[in-house]
């Protein structure tokens, strides 16, 4: 980190090193996150951040654009090359601005949008009603099977004969099993809707071709840059040739001014790594880790929504051992232990407490864990929950945490301490 920062904010300075300190001191089991390479940071905290460059690369509105438009042409190129679409767009600043720009490049506000429920797993932009998605559109909303946790493909079938849908969206927050984007492709043609798949969780494994990929099947693809694909926060869209012009005039000036050439930058570094060699043993990782710990977790006795993963996340069912998912979270916390309460199908819990926890393996195997270290973790996790209010047990599971923590050094540089 720069003196200049500790120099003229000591305050902003001290909570990035003491973030930094989180980071490296924890263990981050948060399904969503993951820690970019320093190359991706670097080129966030670039002067690239000063350039407004409103428009495409050629073809901006204004001048001295040439050198963001190399950053941006680089971003384009190595995207088509990680997953072969017809058309991109990288200026989206986030996943949900992603989402609202695949909307509306294909659907006017007032039609209807079927979506995967945000309780079933989905996410807020699938069409909750405090979401845009479920105010600009008449949301009506899928979900899961209770009785072995996969989706539910006839449902979802027989809401769209009923309603006609003019999207569908399919992708999810908390689904720990393959998705069949040929299934949903098939009724999209039948009923003459658009399909757009978010893959904002799954990215990386589908760039890795560790995942089927959306691509083939959808109408638009939109994604987040900052989760499996461990990039820069941010999102792009990919789209069907027909869509392409639809979908640049939706984002700029439909939605945003300047884009962000400094994330554009980051993504574009992003994207080289996720071509380079390491980046599939890296995503192979993530789900031979999800597996361990789910096998581990299982053999210990705790329940998992569908019975186990195909990917990098999982859900336990917390609801047999009489724990809620805040319960859950909290006690693991005071463990150095960070995941997130979520609900489980059908949760009867409100969604600020929750009968759940999500934990997935993309940040934890950044730093080099691997499966043995998951086996570890799964008995750790074991422990706190079966006593979970338990001071010297979370204590002890701490520092045993902190212990495995320090022999695997997050940054190439060391943490800078306030
Ligand atoms: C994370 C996520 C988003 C939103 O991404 P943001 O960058 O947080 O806006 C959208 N859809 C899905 C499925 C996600 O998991």
């Amino acid at each position: 980190m720069s003196h200049e920062l500790r120099q003229q904010d000591p305050a902003i300075h001290a909570a990035i090193a003491s973030e930094q300190e989180r980071q490296c001191s924890t263990l981050e089991m948060i399904a969503s996150e993951n820690f970019a390479s320093p190359a991706v940071l670097e080129a966030l905290g670039s002067v690239m951040n000063n350039k407004y460059a409103e428009g495409l690369p050629g073809k901006r509105y204004y001048g001295g654009c040439e050198f963001v438009d190399v950053a941006e042409t680089l971003a384009l190129e190595r995207l088509y090359a990680l997953f072969g679409a017809e058309h991109a767009n990288v200026q989206a600043h986030s996943g949900a601005s992603a989402n609202l720009a695949a909307y509306l490049a294909v659907a006017d506000p007032g039609s209807t949008l079927l979506g995967m429920s945000l309780a079933h797993g989905g996410h807020l932009t699938h069409g909750h009603p405090v979401s845009f998605s479920g105010r600009l559109f008449k949301a009506v909303q899928y979900g899961v099977r209770v009785d072995d946790g996969r989706i539910d493909y006839e449902q979802v079938e027989a809401l769209a004969r009923e309603h006609r849908p003019r999207l569908i969206v399919a992708g999810a927050s908390a689904y720990p099993r393959v998705i069949d984007f040929e299934r949903f492709a098939r009724v999209a043609r039948e009923v003459g809707a658009a399909l757009v798949v978010d893959m904002a969780h799954i990215a990386g494994l589908v760039a890795a071709g560790l995942h089927p990929s959306p691509v083939p099947h959808a109408d638009l693809v939109t994604s987040t840059t900052h989760k499996t694909l461990r990039g820069p926060r941010g999102g792009f869209v990919l789209a069907r040739a027909a869509h392409a012009e639809k979908l640049d005039k939706t984002v700029f000036p439909g939605l945003q001014g300047g884009p962000l050439m400094h994330v554009i930058a980051a993504k574009a570094v992003c994207f080289g790594e996720a071509l380079g060699p390491g980046f599939r043993a890296y995503q192979q990782r993530v789900i031979d880790n999800a597996q361990r710990l789910a096998s581990s977790l299982r053999e210990r006795g705790f329940d998992l929504v569908s019975g186990g993963t195909d990917n990098h996340l999982m859900l336990v069912d917390l609801r047999p051992r009489g724990l809620t998912g805040k319960q859950a979270e909290e006690a693991l916390h005071r463990a150095h232990i960070t995941v997130n309460k979520n609900a489980v199908p059908n949760d009867p819990q409100k969604p600020w407490v929750t009968s759940g926890i999500r934990i997935g393996t993309p940040a934890l195997s950044t730093r080099g864990f691997g499966t043995d270290e998951m086996t570890m973790i799964a008995g750790w996790i074991v422990r706190v929950l079966e006593q979970p209010d338990d001071s010297k047990v979370a204590e002890q599971v701490g520092r045993e945490v902190r212990q495995l923590s320090a022999s695997f050094p997050l940054f190439a540089w060391e943490p800078v301490r306030a």
